[in-house]
């Protein structure tokens, strides 16, 4: 992957994982966060991994989670899809943000309000019940109303 051989913390993490890993002390500080899950990074077929997972490089990152985000679908099922194929660091607050801020989702995520609908007032007590959420459609039986 062309992308992955320009970003230079990816190619960082290939070297440490073809050869060993620096002690965390003379780690430069952008690999930092990387050490404590060093054993799940490696290169394999010209990839870096972690676990199954492509290491994602920063130019990429941005198209990445639109991707992921393909359909709309809500944050856990956005991270699952991820889960399957993909990873950065910071990846599932990203995608957490990009769904929050997402306009579509924002709009379909807000509650619509109904418009009020005015009815007319009835002739007897108890001719019509209703709640504010809901109208009680009226029940002939009988010859009554129920
Ligand atoms: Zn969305």
């Amino acid at each position: 992957m062309d992308n992955q051989v320009k970003d230079s913390i990816i190619q960082k993490l290939k070297e440490y994982s073809l050869n060993d890993w620096p002690d965390r002390s003379q780690l430069p500080i952008e690999l930092l966060p990387y050490y404590p899950i060093r054993y799940e990074i490696s290169f394999a077929e010209n990839l870096v991994l972690k676990n199954n997972r492509i290491v994602i490089p920063e130019n990429l990152k941005s198209s990445c989670s639109n991707f992921i985000h393909t359909g709309h679908l809500a944050i856990v099922k956005c991270r699952d899809r991820a889960k399957s194929s993909v990873w950065w660091l910071g990846l599932s607050s990203q995608i957490e943000n990009l769904v929050r801020n997402c306009p579509l989702c924002v709009e379909n995520r807000t509650n619509r309000k109904e418009t009020f609908l005015k009815d007319e007032i009835t002739t007897r007590p108890w001719l019509k019940i209703a709640l504010d959420l809901f109208k009680l459609e009226k029940w002939y039986k009988n010859g009554m109303v129920w």
